[in-house]
C-alpha cells in the first residue's frame, strides 16, 4: 500500500514537472511581441505649423522646421523684420 502511494506521488510529481516545462517556454522574450515604440515628442514647424516627430524636426533659429526650405524662409523673414 505504501509503495502504491509512493508510486502515485512520483507519477504526480513527474507529470507536474512535465506540465510546468510545457507551459513555460524556454525563451519568453521570443514569445512576447515587441513593445510598441515609445511615444515620440511631436513638434510643430514654425513656418507651416505641420506637426512632426522630434527625430524628423530640423532645428533652426527660433524653432524647429519640417524642411530646410521652411527653415530658410522663416529665418529670412526673421532677418528682414
Ligand atoms: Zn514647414
Amino acid at each position: 500500500m505504501m509503495k502504491l502511494l509512493l508510486l502515485l506521488a512520483v507519477l504526480a510529481g513527474f507529470f507536474y514537472v512535465m506540465g510546468a516545462k510545457r507551459s513555460r517556454p524556454r525563451d519568453p522574450e521570443q514569445r512576447t511581441p515587441p513593445p510598441p515604440a515609445p511615444p515620440q515628442a511631436m513638434l510643430c514647424c514654425e513656418e507651416c505649423g505641420m506637426h512632426l516627430p522630434a527625430n524628423e524636426a530640423l532645428p533652426g533659429k527660433g524653432g524647429v522646421f519640417c524642411s530646410a526650405a521652411h527653415r530658410a524662409s522663416f529665418e529670412a523673414r526673421q532677418g528682414s523684420a
